[in-house]
């Protein structure tokens, strides 16, 4: 017997009609590059979203086209999202920050018939175009008076984004769309490799970011103002475009700038509560704080995944009264699978084992699974001190990559790449990616422990620990640290700093203090440029 109840379609245009019926006037502030504030509300973007259907109708999108963005966090960027999604196209969002090889391969990879793009990824997209084939436009996300200029291929049309749509006249009524149908396209960070497209629906993007809101996961509410730094071109900012406005919350979007004077411009001016961001975006926020005596004046909670959140920043976050999810996923998995909020279990823990407690990756949101594996497919137990390969499952994680061959299938379990460790309550802590453990004499090492100890010293402001050749022992840990401005730790000071924090077999060998480590394209540390750079360091 089936049950008596409707059925709808799970549909991303639905989420922004339900805003912009219930709370329409809550508003969506986006920093322009000048600095100017420009400030709109979610009845507002329901109105332009459909007008720009509309516009990418004239320009000839049809259902399950693929249609490129290259911009930063901004309202345009939003009516982007739901109108191309809304329309049944695919939405590709491209880093920007990768290099013009990367993005010509993405869009190319893609077929981008349009590419929306900020003004100043004009030439970006000029200097590519040429090698794609599918390309037949180029929108410029500006108005008429701030219209770059563009040497674009014949046959490539340059469009004004707002003469488009000052011209157009908004759609009457959504689609209504198989709710299997693809919404929007991320390339991995693509650190080995070439970046490999990951596929959402409507489906699993909607269900991604209900249950992403959960009350122990991102617990947004309609009295929040979020502050979205984690770029819309990473796993479409987490999934906050859809969380808040279903939640009600208010966005606050950063633009370019995304240096710690503006950022904290934005997060004081704009009265956020929560903030999102990688950790790089955190240690930068705080360094500046501490260099500037400014205060953070309404944030209550900022919630970190991408790379590791050393415990240390964790820790000096909560002295300024801001509370800290840790949180882990990837593109693949949409990508909240766990997220760090308490179990009755943690308020008993005190001292180490609560901020080491803290610290951890968190425990799985319902709808996705997470298991640890050996290497010969069996779960490891969960005792706190057993590694073993993530895995995960659920409705929204990919079954296989856009146009490759490999495929996962349904309800198998996907190969994260992620080393880990699950506690008797459930909790993972990430001890590394696959690539990125050091074996020393048969033994694993952690790179982020090394790391996670090394920032806790009071003059390190960012470390990374990679595996080095080494004769004997086959590989050993080579620690890479950043001092804070002004600061100069002496090596063997750091080394010694180490001591009776980790096994004495895993304190690094070797330190080396320099000025900047390298970054990828979405903020995590180029481990794979560091191994090149430091190849024959012992
Ligand atoms: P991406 O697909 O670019 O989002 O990268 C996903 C990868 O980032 C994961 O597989 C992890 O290796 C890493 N990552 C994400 N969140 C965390 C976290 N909280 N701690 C450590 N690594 C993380």
């Amino acid at each position: 017997m089936l049950g008596l109840m409707q059925r709808h379609e799970l549909l991303i245009s639905a989420i922004l009609e339900h805003a912009a019926r219930h709370h329409g006037d809550t508003e969506i502030v986006t920093r322009r590059a000048d600095g100017s504030s420009v400030r709109t509300n979610y009845i507002a973007l329901a109105v332009r979203a459909r007008k720009l259907a509309s516009v990418l109708r004239r320009l000839g999108v049809n259902i399950g086209d693929r249609v490129g963005t290259l911009a930063m966090n901004s309202d345009r960027h939003l009516e982007l999202y739901y109108a191309i999604s809304g329309s049944g196209a695919v939405c590709n969002t491209i880093n920007p920050r990768l290099s013009h090889d990367d993005i010509a391969y993405i869009a190319d990879h893609a077929q981008d018939g349009l590419i929306f793009c900020d003004p100043a990824f004009v030439p970006i997209v000029a200097a590519i175009a040429p090698r794609l084939e599918a390309l037949r436009a180029v929108v410029v996300l500006s108005d008429a008076a701030a219209m770059p200029k563009a040497d674009l291929p014949p046959g490539v049309a340059l469009h004004c984004y707002e003469t488009l749509m000052d011209a157009a006249a908004a759609i009457d009524a959504w689609p209504r769309l198989d709710e299997n149908t693809a919404s929007a396209l991320c390339y991995t960070s693509g650190t080995t490799g070439r970046p490999k497209g990951v596929l959402y629906s409507h489906r699993s993007s909607v269900l991604s970011a209900m249950a992403s809101n959960f009350a122990d996961v991102l617990a947004l509410r309609a009295t929040d103002r979020v502050a979205v730094v984690v770029p819309m071109f990473h796993v479409n900012a987490w999934g906050l475009p859809y969380i808040a406005p279903m939640a009600g919350a208010a966005l606050l979007m950063p633009g370019p700038k995304l240096d710690p004077a503006s950022l904290l411009s934005l997060l004081n001016e704009e009265r956020a509560t929560i903030a999102v961001g990688v950790p790089t975006i955190w240690l930068n926020l705080i360094n500046h704080l501490r260099d500037s005596g400014q205060k953070m004046e309404t944030l209550k909670r900022i919630i970190v995944g991408g790379a590791a959140m050393p415990r240390a920043l964790i820790e000096a976050y909560n002295q300024l009264g801001v509370w800290v999810n840790h949180a882990w996923g990837m593109t693949e998995s949409s990508p909240v699978v766990t997220l760090n909020a308490p179990k009755v279990s943690c308020l008993k823990l005190e001292g180490e084992a609560q901020l080491n407690r803290r610290a951890s990756q968190g425990r799985v949101v319902f709808g996705v699974d997470l298991c640890v594996q050996d290497d010969t497919g069996c779960e490891v137990p969960w005792d706190g001190h057993s590694p073993g390969n993530m895995m995960f499952r659920g409705h929204w994680i990919a079954s296989g990559y856009y146009r490759t061959p490999q495929d996962i299938g349904d309800g198998n379990w996907f190969p994260t790449g992620d080393v880990g460790v699950f506690d008797a309550d459930g909790f993972i802590t990430l001890t590394d990616r696959t690539k990125d453990l050091i074996k020393s004499g048969g033994e694993w090492i952690s790179s982020i422990a090394i790391e996670n100890i090394a920032v806790a010293h009071p003059e390190v402001a960012e470390a990374a620990a990679i595996a080095v050749p080494h004769e004997k022992w086959g590989e050993r840990p080579l620690l890479i640290v950043v001092p804070l401005q002004g600061c100069m730790p002496a090596p063997e000071n750091l080394r010694e700093f180490c001591r009776g924090k980790m096994p004495d077999w895993s304190i690094p060998d070797r330190v080396i203090v320099v000025d900047s480590i390298p970054h990828g394209a979405t903020g995590k540390i180029l481990k794979s440029e560091l191994r090149r750079i430091y190849a024959s360091a012992r």
